[in-house]
């Protein structure tokens, strides 16, 4: 899955764009992931102009994250 620090992101909308699985969405205030659908591909970070996506293969929903990663995304 991937995780959006949307502090940053400046809603372009080029990760959504890139996104073979449709993972991504512009959801009108943010973008919002499927982490059921992403591959972990990687296209979306690599097209992101602010760098605020980061992926953790494997991992298929939050509750799997790393506490630190949760805080840091404030994520539950
Ligand atoms: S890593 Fe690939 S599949 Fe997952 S959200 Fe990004 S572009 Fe989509
Ligand atoms: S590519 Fe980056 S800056 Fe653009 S909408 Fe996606 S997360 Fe935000």
């Amino acid at each position: 899955m991937i995780v959006i620090n949307h502090d940053g992101c400046i809603l372009c909308v080029g990760c959504a764009s890139v996104c073979p699985k449709n993972a991504i969405e512009y959801i009108g205030t943010r973008m919002a992931t499927y982490p059921e659908l992403c591959i972990d591909c990687g296209l979306c970070v690599k097209a992101c102009p602010a760098n605020v996506i980061e992926m953790f293969p494997g991992i298929k929903n939050v509750d799997e994250l790393p506490k630190e990663v949760r805080r840091k995304y404030k994520l539950g």
